[in-house]
């Protein structure tokens, strides 16, 4: 039977994030509402949609499409094109076939959704039941073994689904159709309380109730999350903020807090409408706020201690809604379940084993991690938001790149860590992997490169490692391509310098393909003339680079040892300026360095004993923080400038003398810091003038640059730019001198983005070197 009234239809073909998000059910609903018939159906590339009815309907539907999609589906491409009506009479879901090696997003883990919130008090299965999802919410990469994204595929396999979820899966209309996680109290996975006797409790209430106690009484409580474990303790208790930190040996890393809710939050950080945005948006990450000034007590001293920014982050698992509501209190320490720089625990057994005599109960579910992902960070820098760490809720969502990058395997660099993989013309950027300085961490490392090429059906074939022979990434990229010479012909192996890579990076983010001025600034990365590279000026494009400018060489004393403490570049910064009187200089930190070490670091200096030289402006933060004594050992990576950046002051002109050219100096710099200090300038002064005097150096240089070369674009990358004082000072001085200024986004500045960089570069060399 005929529609009346039928006389247009269109085929559309969707792709993006369009699967495992609600996305069909949406369809169907929206042709009913404008009573159009056709059929949806899943692809091995997206969705494809055939609709027949009236043109303005038709119109509308086309436009809904766009405009109201679900929370978490995005369109990347849509083609609609006028077809035959076919005299259908209704509308319906059909079957998908996957088959081929193409494949369809992967949705990243959705934050639980507001009706899931409210099921979980009127559904009378769902009563409480903490691992509650539907199609717009709930756990999706973590959970995901292979593609297609089928439930047999997910870690929720091992569940038979009862009669009533089984009725929601299989009912068009319903909220849960076809939700793969899909669960209740009566056929889901459960929640389980450990303490070091064993397990000790299975009932959910009475899970959350010892919880609820031990957390009041000042413990630390284990629990499993989405991604991996957490820890976490009363946020406004200092005796276990303190505990916390001797127990997991993390002495001074900044804890993340998780609020009960945003107007909680705001009594204690200030909120701009695009972070509120992000602390709202499904993705639910980490967001980095600056502290109010106006608020004191309530939250413990020990969080952030020496830093104005706190990371915030809202509930996102019901768990933490359940927890939240019986506790009472404002908010909770919520950081990763890990030891030391090893990866976030996600096995049950290892927590229980691992977590004895850190945390006083280990809080389990059944529901098994296969893919470990962190929380994610973010921060807003000028109006939008730059990620800091990328993993749940961000993971794996593709960077587009605008060119082929089929088959290639960029390993990224050693610390914070993440690979890359491409896969057509796009580029799936793994998830935070960590600082590859451990065989746990390596082995995560290897294993989930194995799982992302097994996931996305990619064959390398070809390999992308940074210069630096030594870093763990190198060397296993080297061991792969040795091993495919054992079977066949070996790989190609592409090494790329770290620093092109930042910029190509973060031109591959904004899809530039040209020229421009590239201004890298960071801590280390091993430079073509063997000496340690980080505050690069360069006019490059996707293929080379030529360094233009950069800080002057100074001697690491030390060498890696000048990274962790501080104290030693302060030293090499006052040899450098003051020569053989530094020895006698009087400075406060220069107290705190025993006799013998001053000295033997002063005869290293003086005679090129184990001293590496960098002009990395991470050292050169460095140095100043310990000249200003407020860093001499850094407990984790960036702790000096961060610290540093926390004193600056908005609306200070002040500044040090810079020379520019080929060699940036910031030797009379140093002299008149020097000075300062010995004549009790306050710090948060010198800080400012510090911050504003590498701006004044980058500014000055980069305009340079891009005139003797007629360039307007200017890209920042690397980890200093994740320094918003800095950042966005650069933004607005660059745009008064008509300069477009590019900063990262969706992926990080620090070297948790350097495998994009490289698959870019790899991909262009090799279209250049094929085609002439
Ligand atoms: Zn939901
Ligand atoms: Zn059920
Ligand atoms: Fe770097």
């Amino acid at each position: 039977m005929k529609l009346p009234g039928v006389t247009a239809s269109r085929k559309i073909a969707i792709k993006g994030r369009v699967q495992g998000v609600g996305f069909r059910p949406f369809i169907f609903r929206l042709a009913k509402r404008s009573g159009l018939a056709g059929w949806v159906q899943n692809t091995n590339e997206g969705v494809t949609v055939f609709i027949e009815g009236k043109p303005n309907e038709i119109d509308r539907f086309i436009s809904d499409l766009k405009n109201c999609s679900p929370v978490a589906a995005f369109i990347s491409e849509m083609q609609a094109e006028d077809s035959v009506p076919e005299g259908l009479s209704h509308f319906e879901i059909r079957h998908s076939q996957n088959n081929s090696s193409k494949i369809t997003e992967i949705s990243p883990d959705i934050a639980v959704c507001t009706e899931c919130l409210a099921d979980m008090k009127m559904q009378p299965h769902r009563i409480d039941y903490p691992l509650i999802n539907c199609t717009n919410c709930g756990p999706r990469f973590t959970i995901i073994r292979d593609l297609p994204y089928d439930r047999a595929n997910t870690t929720m396999s091992v569940f038979p689904m009862c009669r009533e979820c089984e009725e929601e899966y299989n009912q068009v209309l319903d909220r849960r159709f076809h939700a793969q996680p899909v669960a209740c109290n009566n056929c889901g996975p459960v929640y389980e309380l450990w303490d070091s006797t064993g397990l000790i409790c299975t009932s959910f209430d009475g899970i959350i109730g010892t919880a609820v106690r031990k957390i009041r009484e000042g413990g630390i409580i284990a629990v499993k999350g989405v991604g991996g474990f957490h820890l976490i303790c009363d946020a406004g208790n200092q005796d276990a903020v303190t505990v916390l930190r001797k127990r997991k040996g993390r002495e001074t890393k900044p804890l993340a807090v998780l609020f009960r809710d945003l107007e909680s939050a705001a009594c204690y950080v200030s909120i701009s409408s695009e972070e509120e945005r992000l602390l709202c948006s499904w993705r639910r990450p980490i967001v980095l706020l600056k502290c109010r000034s106006d608020h004191h007590g309530g939250l413990a001293t020990g969080l952030n201690e020496g830093l104005m920014t706190l990371g915030i982050v809202l509930p996102y698992m019901p768990f933490h809604y359940l927890l939240m509501e019986r506790l009472e209190l404002p908010a909770i320490v919520l950081t990763s379940g890990n030891l030391s720089d090893q990866p976030i625990i996600i096995e049950n057994t290892l927590a229980v084993n691992q977590f004895n005599g850190i945390a006083d109960l280990v809080i389990t579910h059944q529901r098994e991690i296969y893919n470990r992902a962190d929380d994610s960070v973010v921060r807003q820098i000028g109006a939008g938001m730059q990620i800091v760490r990328r993993a749940r809720g961000f993971c794996p969502d593709p960077v587009p790149v605008g060119q082929p990058v089929d088959g290639i395997l960029a390993m990224g660099a050693e610390l914070t860590n993440s690979f890359c993989i491409g896969k057509g013309e796009n580029a799936y950027l793994s998830q935070y992997i960590g600082d590859l300085k451990n065989p746990y961490t390596q082995e995560h490392y290897r294993n989930t490169i194995d799982r992302f090429l097994r996931l996305f059906r990619v064959k390398p074939r070809m390999i992308v490692t940074d210069l630096h022979p030594e870093y763990y990434s190198t060397k296993a990229g080297w061991e792969l391509k040795n091993e495919s010479g054992m079977t066949g012909k070996p790989l190609i192996l592409i090494p790329v310098q770290h620093h092109h890579a930042h910029i190509a990076a973060c031109m591959a983010e904004h899809g530039i393909d040209e020229r421009v001025i590239g201004v890298a600034f960071d801590g280390t990365g091993l430079g073509t003339d063997g000496h340690i590279w980080g505050s690069e000026i360069m006019v490059a494009d996707l293929e080379n680079f030529e360094r233009i400018s950069h800080f002057e060489y100074l001697p690491m004393p030390g060498g890696d040892k000048a990274v962790a403490e501080p104290w030693r570049m302060a030293f090499s910064v006052l040899y450098y300026v003051f020569g053989e009187s530094a020895l006698g200089l009087e400075l406060p930190f220069m107290n705190m360095i025993s006799e013998k070490q001053r000295e033997w670091t002063f005869h290293m200096i003086r005679n090129q004993v184990n001293t590496p030289l960098t002009c990395g402006a991470g050292r050169y933060f460095d140095a100043v923080a310990a000249l200003l004594g407020i860093c001499l050992r850094s407990g984790y990576e960036g702790e000096g400038p961060m610290k540093l950046e926390a004193l600056a002051r908005e609306g200070i002109q002040d500044e040090y003398p810079v020379v520019t050219g080929e060699v940036i100096s910031l030797r009379n710099a140093f002299r008149i810091i020097g000075e300062e200090i010995r004549n009790g300038k306050p710090l948060w002064h010198i800080a400012t003038a510090f911050h504003n005097t590498i701006a004044t150096a980058i500014v000055q240089s980069a305009v340079t640059a891009a005139r003797v070369n007629g360039l307007n674009k200017v890209v920042l990358s690397g980890g200093v730019f994740q320094n918003r004082f800095l950042t966005e000072q650069l933004v607005s001085r660059l745009n008064k001198e008509k300069i477009h200024v590019y900063l990262h986004a969706a992926v990080p500045s620090n070297d948790g983005g350097i495998a994009l960089g490289q698959i870019v570069i790899a991909a262009k060399r090799e279209k250049k070197h094929s085609s002439g």
